[in-house]
């Protein structure tokens, strides 16, 4: 007999779409169970070292609110960020630098304030569905396979894994040949010299330019006096490492942001590409050559980057991070028109403006399309509505969205804040008693407004 334990809400995936819905559910009095595959909270941000968050700012209006705003907020007070700063590198609005470990802490704590009961170390294996309803989930713990029955389920696994499994159809990379965003393994260094790192862009400001800032040139002084610092630069550098047979990593630019402790940053450069986070055997190749590329990196800081001469690594990211795997089908779209042209769903319960930001899955190259500075867009809830199912939604980067509006919507104010909305949807449809698309939407948004979130006019 496999051991079976009931829930009013399962959420499988404990990282920023997973917390926030698993907590918005349980304050609305759900009896809450999340799983997750770590023995940790945070998934992507903390399991594969992303970060900062970005962006809870569309210009000078905050768009993303709610429990997103509350866990800066709760981040603030234990000293593990200093909420919203400038953005050193000129890309989005905003940006929101926190420790890794104070993040797990404050997910753990409002999680258990809340009354979720955490599933950790517990791998979503499938699901029971019965005419479009799911019935029960099976996890595999050390101590075997057991069942998990909700009245309600949520996906935020960022791979669509319980969508997948009950059949919901969905999509996998770009258009024209299906290939997806690269993984990129993220590592930490101390022993950074960022005077010298300055001292150097000031003598060659022309390595610190990129053609996307948002006001087209970046100012070597301002940046040095910024609260966080970072860069996207070193072009010149990085050819000549090629050149010599020093660098084998299709990136054109070192991607480096400031951590919280003096002298040390983060570096978000390696790419893997053409091999796929779904497929077991590829994932763990993925991985080989992700911390592969990482000393590749280290060596190169340390021969060519002033101010990196002696830097040490201090944490390679437990996880090679993935950027977007599969994208289910939902009873609405979100498309790279939607993005542009600002679109305001009637239903829109999430807002942002970080802009189309492509890593190119077969080149060296990043892309990215912005919308007018200031103006946002949004998501529908329709977006978190899988066809083809009654009491299931999908939160994060697994939601409904061509490849190139998940490339600004995969970004992790926006999973929380979805987070949030499919938690408190949750709630709505099983009071009501109705299914996850026929929630209200007003009453949906009424009820998000009412716990904080950003609502303008839809
Ligand atoms: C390299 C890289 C750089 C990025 N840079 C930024 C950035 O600078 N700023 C920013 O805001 N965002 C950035 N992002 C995007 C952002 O980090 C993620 O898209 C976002 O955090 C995803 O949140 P999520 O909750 O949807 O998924 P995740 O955070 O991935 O959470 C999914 C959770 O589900 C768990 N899980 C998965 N499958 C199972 C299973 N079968 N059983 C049990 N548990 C399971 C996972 O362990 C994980 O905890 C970046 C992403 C990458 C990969």
């Amino acid at each position: 007999m496999v051991p079976v334990s009931t829930y009013d809400l399962v959420v499988v995936g404990g990282g920023s779409a997973g917390v926030t819905a698993a907590v918005a559910g349980a304050r609305m009095g759900l009896k809450v169970a999340l799983v997750e595959r770590y023995g940790f909270l945070g998934g992507t941000l903390t399991a594969a070292m992303v970060g900062p968050m970005q962006s809870f700012h569309a210009g000078e209006t905050q768009v993303v609110k709610g429990l997103a705003q509350e866990v800066v907020d709760r981040l603030r007070a234990t000293g593990d960020s200093p909420g919203h700063v400038p953005d050193p590198i000129d890309y989005c609005s905003s940006i929101t630098p926190f420790d890794y470990e104070g993040l797990k802490r404050v997910l753990q704590e409002m999680c258990v304030e809340a009354g979720v009961d955490l599933w950790l170390h517990t791998l979503f294996l499938d699901a029971a569905v019965e005419g479009g309803t799911v019935r029960h989930i099976r996890v595999w713990q050390k101590d075997g396979v057991k069942e998990l029955a909700a009245r309600f389920f949520i996906d935020a696994s960022g791979d669509g894994d319980l969508a997948a499994a009950v059949g919901v159809p969905f999509q996998v990379g770009r258009e024209e040949d299906r290939l997806p965003q690269p993984m990129t393994m993220i590592f930490s260094v101390g022993g950074v010299n960022w005077d010298r790192v300055f001292d150097y862009f000031q003598e060659h400001p022309e390595e610190l330019q990129h053609p996307v800032a948002i006001h087209g040139t970046i100012d070597p002084e301002r940046l040095r006096r910024l609260p966080f610092r970072g860069f996207s630069a070193f072009p010149t550098l990085l050819e000549e490492a090629r050149a010599a047979g020093e660098f084998t990593i299709p990136r054109q630019r070192l991607l480096v942001f400031e951590s919280l402790r003096p002298g040390e940053a983060v570096v978000n450069t390696t790419r893997v590409q053409g091999l796929s986070s779904l497929k077991g055997r590829e994932l763990a190749r993925a991985e080989v050559e992700g911390r592969r590329q990482v000393w590749e990196l280290v060596d190169f800081l340390r021969r060519r980057v002033p101010g990196f001469e002696e830097v040490y690594v201090i944490a390679v990211a437990p996880q090679i991070g993935v950027r977007e795997s599969r994208r289910i089908q939902g009873e609405a779209q979100v498309t790279q028109e939607d993005i542009l042209a600002a679109r305001h769903f009637h239903d829109g319960v999430v807002y942002g403006a970080y802009p189309i930001d492509i890593h190119d899955p077969a080149t060296a190259k990043n892309k990215t399309r912005r919308l007018p500075e200031g103006e946002y867009y949004s998501i529908p809830y329709r977006a978190l509505v899988p066809q083809g199912t009654a009491n299931l939604l999908v939160a994060g980067r697994c939601i409904s969205a061509s490849h190139e509006a998940l490339a600004a919507l995969r970004l992790s104010p926006f999973a929380m804040a979805m987070g949030h909305a499919a938690g408190v949807a949750a709630a709505l449809a099983l009071k009501d008693g109705v299914a996850a698309r026929e929630v209200d939407a007003d009453a949906l948004r009424a009820t998000l407004a009412e716990q904080g979130a950003f609502l303008p006019e839809a």
